[in-house]
């Protein structure tokens, strides 16, 4: 069975926190991963929209090209890889595709076809792709796509600990992915079979 697979990068791939450090430096704050309790950046820093939008104009990039890997991404990525489609679908800007897919080559992640939302909402997106399974971590995402009838597996974060609804599933980790998403194939093929 192979599974139209969509997969956000930020948080999901990458760390959740590599913005951390630059900002800390820039805002003089202080802030430690533990704090991040919300998504939106500025919430966390406590600072205008508009000074937080001014900081990542100019390190955006820098920050994305020094993004982290989380543990075990890369391995699974490549098992995936070998039985279904990968669809990459991130909310950043078309402007970031260079240095996205710089960073993707220099961790020397599987390729899969890459989509800049410039927008945070990936529902038609999963509906254009036949997503069978979206892996995320921004709360909202994951409930507007669960609504929208999509399977939603919620990479765990300190922003996105709120109540689930039916359709997502929490994960910890990429080995965990890896399982859920076996029992996933393996629960379709039951099914099929009983209705054969
Ligand atoms: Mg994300």
């Amino acid at each position: 069975m192979k599974l139209n697979l969509c997969i956000d990068i930020d948080g999901t791939i990458t760390g959740a926190y590599y913005w951390l450090d630059i900002a800390n430096r820039y805002f003089k704050t202080n802030i430690k991963p533990s704090e991040v309790k919300v998504y939106d950046i500025h919430e966390v820093l406590k600072i205008p929209r508009e000074a937080y939008l001014k900081f990542y104009e100019m390190y955006g990039e820098e920050i994305h090209a020094q993004a982290d890997l989380r543990q075990n991404a890369k391995e699974i990525l490549w098992k995936l890889n070998q039985k279904h489609n990968i669809y990459y679908i991130t909310a950043r800007e078309k402007t970031l595709e260079e240095v996205t897919k710089g960073w993707f080559h220099r961790n020397e992640l599987p390729q899969g076809e890459l989509h800049l939302l410039g927008s945070h909402y990936k529902v038609n997106q999963a509906k254009e792709l036949g997503c069978d399974i979206f892996i995320e971590d921004r709360y909202e995402n994951a409930i507007q796509l669960a609504l929208a009838g999509f399977e939603v597996l919620l990479m765990d974060c300190n922003y996105n600990r709120l109540p689930l609804i039916p359709g997502i599933t929490r994960v910890y980790d990429w080995k965990e992915i890896h399982k859920v998403i076996e029992e996933y194939i393996a629960g379709s093929n039951e099914k099929s079979t009983k209705i054969a």
